[in-house]
């Protein structure tokens, strides 16, 4: 299991993680990098998201580029509006097209999305929150969750296995998992409410989840350790779950952050789809 940056688009020099555990014949997946894209600062320059600021019209183009040089076809990508809350939506192929353009027209209030239906790209926004791709190869089935601290605390990742399993007849122990690019626990510094909650949430497990880097500074939080617990709690295979343990923040030459970047900044997607 490996994690890479690969350049998909050589005109424009655009990259694109990808997992080498996620089967290419049975499913295309990547996470967007930085560069390549013609949104200007401060979401140079493949910003994919359409509600940070940045002009429509640009987001549309940096999307087009990102979705062709992974085959598949932008205008059909359905996506939500992300609120940090557990909220999963099953989509199919009446929703194509569902927030593509416009962000009125996404999932509303929802922060994972499944779906059995091949060619229908399923598209997350991120600047350090967590991106979890799910891909059940057994039922052809796909998922894709945000977790930032409150999805993680409340298991989002977990609970979007669990309702593939619903909808799917998906089994824990077939579920490939990958934890994408995000904040690491080398910049992630989190206040005692957030520790604690934590602590409630994953209790004997604070030597995988905390760290203290800095001796006179604070808890560091890892989101990827949580999110990789949560799913090997419900039969998630260790050996099938894929960490990129690669830090946004560190790494913001090449992924936007929402920290490092001081705020405002663009974002990049994780974008998973069944092969048609
Ligand atoms: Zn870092």
């Amino acid at each position: 299991m490996s994690f890479s940056l690969i350049e998909i688009d050589p005109v424009h020099r655009i990259y694109s993680g990808h997992f080498s555990s996620f089967p290419e014949d049975i499913a295309v997946h990547g996470v967007s990098c930085r560069r390549g894209g013609v949104s200007k600062s401060p979401w140079d320059s493949l910003d994919l998201g359409l509600h940070v600021g940045d002009d429509p019209a640009d987001v549309a183009e940096n999307r087009r580029r990102y979705l062709a040089a992974l085959g598949l076809d932008a205008s059909q990508l359905v996506t939500p509006e992300q609120v940090h809350g557990e909220a999963i939506q099953r989509v199919g192929r009446s929703d194509a097209g569902r927030g593509a353009l416009s962000y009125a027209d996404s999932i509303a209030k929802t922060d994972a999305l499944i779906t059995d239906e091949p060619g229908l790209p399923l598209l997350l926004c991120f600047a350090d929150c967590t991106p979890i791709l799910l891909l059940d190869p057994a039922h052809r089935a796909v998922g894709i969750a945000h977790g930032g601290w409150k999805g993680t605390v409340r298991r989002i990742a977990a609970k979007t296995v669990l309702r593939m399993q619903q909808e799917f007849g998906t089994r824990p122990e077939d579920v490939l998992a990958a934890i994408g690019p995000s904040i690491g626990p080398c910049c992630y510094e989190v206040g005692p409410e957030v520790e604690h909650q934590f602590q409630e949430a994953f209790p004997g497990h604070e030597a995988a989840l905390f760290s203290h880097p800095d001796a006179a500074g604070g808890t560091h939080l890892s989101l990827w350790a949580a999110n990789r617990l949560q799913l090997e709690e419900i039969g998630v295979l260790r050996g099938h779950i894929d960490e990129a343990r690669t830090c946004t923040a560190c790494h913001h030459e090449d992924f936007f952050s929402y920290r490092a970047d001081g705020g405002q900044t663009g974002r990049l997607g994780a974008v998973i789809a069944l092969r048609s």
